[in-house]
């Protein structure tokens, strides 16, 4: 039952947890792990010594050889080592992991979000201390992603102290193909732990049910960051006509026309398992005055536009565009284009939902896209609130790039 991810690629660390090398900064490099940063990027490294094998504890160095930081060694990835503590006397053995993932566990407890009927992310990679790990929890049932080698290579202890700490009904864990790829891992998707589920099961949110289906969601089956800002942004919605684009299984919509008593909803999403997923939960919850239909939002927004359409409320919340800060720039033409199409089919006073999850999208790019989207309409974008991921997606304040999702709800003049 308890799989190991792989096979020779993933070979299993020594459990001591003590470090078996030293990765040695060139010189002036030091400064970010200094200031707690998790990840040493190749191009900083001078040298290794000792003969750590990939997955290994290793200690981080400055060019003299003062310790920074201890982590676990990946040479085939640009992120050569992922820091884990910065404590010279603290070995990465099971004791830590199991301090580590207690801690992540109190603050969705204190959230009360560990309940048997509820959604949540349990453990959130970086923010928790735990780069390259994300547990999300549904109704009892776990699912894993194991996004670094770091982590794939400790995922029987891993899984072991999850089953011990949550008693799951299930673990699910999977390794992306592109998160393998520049690991240097196996892609895995795999039951790991009691009976996951094939049918889908139910997860409430507000007073909203859901299906999450465990095996063929996307991401770990829900998008559970937006759990506050669907609530939020309902709250704007009363009695209005409402376009919900990129809307996967239904969650602003439905909580539009349940929370918002929004007159009418219109969602829309490219992905017709998406959508008929999003109907049943319409049904689930006995909501009638949303209608979803499986199109390209792009190609929607040119042909309601060009019906002479009116809105009075609209969501976009539309996939990461750009995984990398090289792709930044094609990303925020595609929000500026997406955003400007949405502000046009607006009536006067409308609302605009906006987010974006591209991590390398700084909030500051998004407000400047959304400047000049105003500029380019003559329209007056006022922001009302400018949100982020829910609590149980905390934002660690040494690494920046845990602070992705960006909501930001808009009047539009
Ligand atoms: N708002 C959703 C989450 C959206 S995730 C929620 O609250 O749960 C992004 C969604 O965009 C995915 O469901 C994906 O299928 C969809 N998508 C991706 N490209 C699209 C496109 N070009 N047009 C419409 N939907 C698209």
């Amino acid at each position: 039952m308890h799989e190991l991810p792989s096979q020779s690629m993933n070979a299993a660390p020594d459990d001591s947890g003590m470090s078996t090398g030293r990765v040695v900064l060139r010189a002036r490099k030091a400064q970010p792990f200094v200031g707690r940063h998790p990840w040493v990027f190749r191009s900083a490294i001078d040298r290794i010594e000792g003969e750590p094998r990939d997955g290994d504890v290793v200690d981080l160095v400055a060019d003299r050889g003062r310790f920074l930081a201890r982590g676990v060694l990946n040479r085939a990835s640009l992120l050569q080592v992922r820091l884990y503590t910065w404590e010279e006397s603290q070995p990465l053995d099971t004791a830590f992991w199991r301090r580590r993932l207690e801690r992540a566990l109190v603050l969705r407890r204190q959230l009360g979000l560990l309940s048997p009927t509820t959604g949540a992310r349990l453990v959130y990679s970086e923010a928790d201390g735990l780069s390259g790990l994300v547990v999300d929890w549904f109704a009892g049932h776990v699912v894993v992603q194991l996004n670094s080698r770091a982590m794939a290579v400790r995922w029987p202890v891993i899984l072991s102290l999850l089953v011990e700490l949550l008693q799951p009904l299930s673990v699910t864990y999977r390794i992306d193909k592109t998160i393998a790829k520049e690991e240097g891992i196996e892609p895995q998707h795999a039951p790991a732990y009691g009976q996951t589920p094939a049918e889908p099961i139910v997860i409430e949110e507000h007073g909203l049910r859901y299906y999450v289906d465990l095996l063929s969601g996307q991401k770990t089956g829900f998008y559970l960051d937006q759990r506050e800002n669907r609530l939020a942004a309902a709250r704007y919605m009363h009695d209005r006509r409402v376009l919900d684009l990129f809307c996967y299984t239904g969650g602003f919509a439905l909580s539009a026309a349940h929370h918002g008593s929004a007159r009418e909803v219109l969602a829309i999403d490219s992905s017709k398992k998406a959508v008929a997923a999003a109907q049943a939960n319409a049904a689930l919850n006995g909501l009638s005055n949303v209608r979803f239909e499986a199109h390209d939002a792009f190609e929607v927004l040119g042909s309601l536009q060009a019906q002479g359409e009116r809105f009075d409320a609209i969501v976009l919340d539309p996939p990461k565009f750009t995984r990398t800060r090289k792709g930044v720039v094609a990303a925020l033409q595609a929000y500026h284009r997406l955003n400007r199409h949405a502000v046009e089919l607006l009536a006067p006073g409308g609302v605009l939902v906006t987010c974006s999850c591209s991590g390398g999208v700084l909030r500051e790019d998004f407000l400047e896209m959304l400047s000049g989207v105003a500029q380019k309409t003559a329209r007056d974008v006022q922001i009302l609130e400018q949100r982020g991921a829910a609590p149980d997606h905390p934002v660690g304040a040494t690494c920046r790039e845990t602070d992705y999702l960006k909501c930001f709800i808009c009047r539009v003049n």
